[in-house]
């Protein structure tokens, strides 16, 4: 595979209309080109890996492109000496800077002075400026004069992850376009289409984790597509179980489980998931953290209606909710108690896996004990068979002594 050419250079937008779900910008940008309305300034805001500086060249492309046509189909030809070298960022009338290793007034007087000089081989002599907040204080003010008045043969295109730190001198200079992020669906189409041209298949599940992962950014879910088609040795098929792998999911399928068995006080079953955990970790602090945020996910699925469960697969993000509706509130303010004070023990403890070991003893112990509201209420229940029936006063007064004696007994069944 030495000629294998990672997905995210391979696929990278060569022109408007491959840009995936920004069809303002494209709209905007198109029309501005073809009728001649160019702005001298633009800002491209957005999430890493959404395409700024792809759509920053693609514009330098269109616009310096040698083919007769570009301007009027706002499309470059891509096959021209200014379309090669601006794509391989090797044209020297684009010149692209990254403001977060050039940050000083010296870098920016350097550009200020070339301004005045026409382009050497292209229409237009275009500053691609990435990371554009980076810029110190000084080098924006000496930016603002050029920007006021550039000669006409000077595009600016700046890109930032951080808009609000770019100052409002500059930002009313520019035309500004929004990247947007784009979301799980939209990312799992791009991947199956590359994966369709690459001869691939993958499993629905593989490519809607990836989706999840990467958060609405295409360069990010290439990059795991890219992972995942390795790890996978470049076989024509793609399993949701290797990408979950990948990912590190696989360990929380076993916490998972780890927490189901002791939820159903089956130690041995508990002691055997935290056995095939130690054989490869030995971190139990870990372990326990992750613990902690499962009883968080299944606390926050149980109390908010339509929990985003972020970093979980579907049939995770199921079995959590399944657990949610049998447990109650009352036990998971209880386990967390419970694990919260196995961290202090397990940190002090010359042994972590004999403390989380006993630890668990605990938890199951105290899971099965017999329900104590239950027998509570019965036994209320056998003392006062009348007035259970008839619902008179005296009943009130049962079911107040059977929760004070619940608030109090501290071994209450926990499901
Ligand atoms: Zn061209």
């Amino acid at each position: 595979m030495s000629s294998y050419l990672v997905l995210a250079r391979k696929y990278r937008p060569q022109n408007f209309d491959e840009l995936v779900g920004q069809e303002v910008l494209v709209t905007t940008l198109s029309n501005a080109i073809t009728n001649n309305r160019l702005h001298h300034a633009y800002i491209l805001t957005g999430i890493r890996g959404v395409g700024k500086t792809t759509t920053a060249r693609i514009i330098a492309k269109t616009l310096n492109c040698l083919n007769i046509d570009a301007v009027k189909n706002a499309k470059a030809c891509d096959i021209c000496d200014n379309c090669k070298m601006i794509a391989a960022s090797k044209h020297q009338d684009v010149i692209e800077i990254d403001a977060a290793s050039r940050t000083g007034v010296d870098d920016i007087r350097e550009i200020i002075d070339s301004v005045a000089y026409a382009p050497v081989m292209a229409k237009y002599k275009i500053y691609i400026i990435d990371e554009v907040h980076m810029l110190s204080n000084s080098a924006f003010n000496a930016l603002l004069k050029t920007l006021e008045e550039p000669p006409a043969h000077v595009k600016f295109i700046f890109a930032t992850t951080e808009i609000r730190k770019v100052p409002i001198t500059i930002l009313s200079r520019c035309q500004r376009f929004d990247l947007r992020r784009l979301d799980e669906k939209e990312i799992e189409i791009h991947l199956e289409n590359i994966l369709q041209k690459e001869n691939f298949e993958a499993e629905k599940q593989a490519l809607e984790l990836i989706a999840k992962m990467s958060e609405g950014s295409v360069r990010d879910s290439l990059s795991l597509l890219d992972q995942a088609l390795a790890s996978n040795n470049h076989k024509k098929f793609l399993s949701a179980q290797l990408v979950e792998k990948m990912l590190g999911l696989t360990d929380k399928i076993k916490t998972i489980e780890l927490f189901e068995s002791l939820l159903q006080g089956d130690f041995s079953s508990a002691l055997k998931n935290f056995f095939e955990f130690y054989s490869h970790s030995s971190d139990v602090l870990q372990l326990l953290h992750d613990l902690l945020e499962i009883t968080h996910k299944i606390t926050s699925v149980k109390l908010v209606q339509d929990y985003k469960l972020e970093g979980y697969s579907k049939s995770q993000h199921e079995k959590i909710a399944a657990i949610a509706t049998k447990i109650s509130l009352n036990s998971l303010t209880r386990i967390w108690q419970m694990f919260s004070k196995g961290i202090s023990e397990i940190n002090f403890s010359s042994s972590p896996k004999m403390a989380f070991e006993m630890l668990m003893v605990r938890i199951c112990h105290m899971i099965a004990l017999p329900n104590l509201q239950q027998v509570l209420l019965s036994v209320n229940e056998a003392q006062n068979p009348v007035a259970q029936k008839s619902g008179e006063t005296n009943d009130l007064k049962s079911d107040d002594l059977v929760n004070e004696i619940l608030r109090n007994f501290e071994g209450a069944k926990l499901i």
